[in-house]
């Protein structure tokens, strides 16, 4: 069978698939095919995913899968499509932007939206060649589904296939392609673009779309005067300061919040330099590019506050009043401190709630980051420690958590102040509900630098190995210690920038 032949047949994945997005009008995206990728290879696959998407457990099995999945081939019911979207870059207004290597296929009926990520040019790629290198793709891989299993609201990944094929970043490395779901990839930036070109019909459009997919109680609310778009501020605003809450509480950096990576749901997003905090520094920058540290860990909670003003002021022309919108956004401000609390409370084990517990939390944070102290693993020492002492059924001896700190005194005065805050509550419970909140496995930059060295000599075993570690990071798996543990003197030196 000759390319173009194969290229005509296209694999039916047993999927009925709609695409809602596409019915917006033409205003809103272009359709495109994706571009070639030469003598593709399986790099990472995701059951739990294609669970999800309904597909049934052989769906990777044929040839085709591997082509469809790699932009060699039409996947039957698709319409594969790039949408147009703005945005506000590290602050300062971009202009448009949009899907520039990635393109909407369509919607599962399980209600996923399904992307290719770095199937080629759009007319939105800028100055860019639509490509995703193996190394980002492996890493977006791995977080989307470590995140799913730590309960951080965050798209998923199917898959990674890749290819041989060069691709120019800061040196030659080679293509690959995430295919990645969510309910929904609409953006901030999508809201933005459509009003400031003061296109108010299309704005309208999209933003009636999303509330009747995503929103519907926005209709008809007693609240705002039943102005539903500032219903939609309101709701999009709770949603991100949960979603802020818990990467405050595992410790993720995203390390690029434009508010084109800005999810309409409150979901974690465009995976490029993130990274999950090693040592407990509160202004720890993991975007080598953000040389300011705009999207530092500490900023993020203030950050994602500006990027909802962007989008108030953008549904402006819907909302209608100003005050409404100011309003709408003022549930941040209350939503996002009450989230973090109770992530807090749950990685101390704390079964109810005290006044003095902001207090304490506080202090926490202050006594990890004085010492800089490792932040996984602190967390997950401290759960062994309250569960060993609910099992002896008497005080144990706390050294594995005080050897982490170099301020002895200040842990001890912490450690009593948090005996007896906890000695309140039951220590069983405690313990068992902080194993279940504090994971043992966390995606740390140089476990996936491992997984990627060996995937670009066509080993993926290490892809599979942490795959399965981060799908349960709370189980022990005996054996894998080593992936638990500090990381290496060399961790500190890799640099992860927005070149993806
Ligand atoms: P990001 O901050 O990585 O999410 O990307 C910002 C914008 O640049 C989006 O519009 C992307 O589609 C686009 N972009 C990033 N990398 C590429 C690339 N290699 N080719 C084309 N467009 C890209
Ligand atoms: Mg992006």
């Amino acid at each position: 069978m000759d390319m173009v032949e194969e290229r005509a047949v296209a694999l039916d994945l047993g999927v009925q698939w709609r695409n809602s997005f596409a019915r917006l009008g033409p205003e809103f995206y272009t359709v495109l095919a994706p571009r070639p990728l030469t003598a593709p290879y399986w790099v990472g696959r995701s059951a739990a995913v294609a669970r999800e998407l309904g597909l049934a457990p052989s769906w990777s099995d044929s040839p085709g899968a591997l082509e469809a999945f790699s932009g060699n081939g039409p996947i039957a019911g698709t319409q594969p499509l790039a949408s147009v979207y703005s945005g506000h870059q590290f602050g300062v207004w971009a202009g448009q932007l949009g899907d520039g290597r990635a393109l909407l296929l369509g919607e599962t009926a399980s209600g996923y939206e399904v992307q290719l990520k770095g199937s080629g040019l759009t007319p939105y790629s800028r100055m860019g060649d639509g490509r995703a290198v193996l190394r980002s793709s492996i890493r977006e891989f791995l977080c989307s589904e470590a995140m799913q299993a730590l309960g951080v609201p965050t798209s998923r990944a199917l898959c990674v296939t890749g290819s041989d094929d060069p691709v120019r970043r800061e040196e030659i490395e080679t293509a690959a392609v995430v295919t990645r779901a969510a309910p929904s990839f609409i953006r901030f930036g999508h809201f933005e673009h459509f009003s400031a070109l003061g296109q108010h019909g299309p704005l309208k459009t999209l933003a009636d779309y999303v509330i009747d997919r995503f929103y519907p109680e926005c209709r008809g609310c007693e609240t705002f005067g039943g102005n539903p778009y500032a219903a939609l501020l309101e709701r999009v605003s709770e949603r991100t300061a949960r979603m802020i809450a818990q990467w405050q509480a595992v410790g993720f950096c995203h390390g690029v919040m434009n508010t084109d990576n800005m999810s309409i749901l409150g979901l974690t997003i465009d995976y490029g330099p993130f990274q999950f905090l090693d040592a407990f520094d509160p202004g720890h920058i993991c975007n080598h590019s953000d040389q300011q540290g705009r999207y530092a860990y500490n900023q993020q909670p203030n950050v994602a506050y500006w990027n909802l003003y962007c989008l108030g002021r953008a549904l402006l022309p819907l909302i209608g009043e100003e005050e409404l919108a100011l309003a709408a956004l003022e549930s941040y401000k209350a939503v996002f401190p009450a989230q973090l609390a109770a992530r807090m409370r749950a990685k101390l084990g704390l079964l109810d709630e005290l006044p003095g517990d902001l207090a304490l939390i506080e202090s926490t944070f202050q006594l990890l980051a004085r010492d800089r102290v490792d932040y996984p693993i602190f967390w997950r020492r401290l759960s062994h420690w309250v569960s060993r002492r609910a099992q002896a059924g008497a005080p144990q001896p706390d050294d594995s958590v005080r050897d982490l700190f170099l301020d002895r005194p200040a842990f001890d005065r912490w450690l009593l102040q948090y005996s007896e805050r906890i000695g309140n509550t039951a220590y069983g419970p405690a313990g068992d509900l902080m194993l279940k909140t504090n994971p043992k496995y966390v995606l740390r930059n140089h476990l996936g630098e491992q997984a990627i060295r060996l995937a670009k000599q066509k080993d993926f075993s290490a892809v599979h190995t942490l795959q399965r570690l981060l799908e349960a990071p709370f189980d022990e798996h005996p054996g894998f210690d080593s992936d638990a543990d500090f990381p290496p003197e060399w961790a500190s030196t890799i640099e992860i920038s927005c070149s993806s």
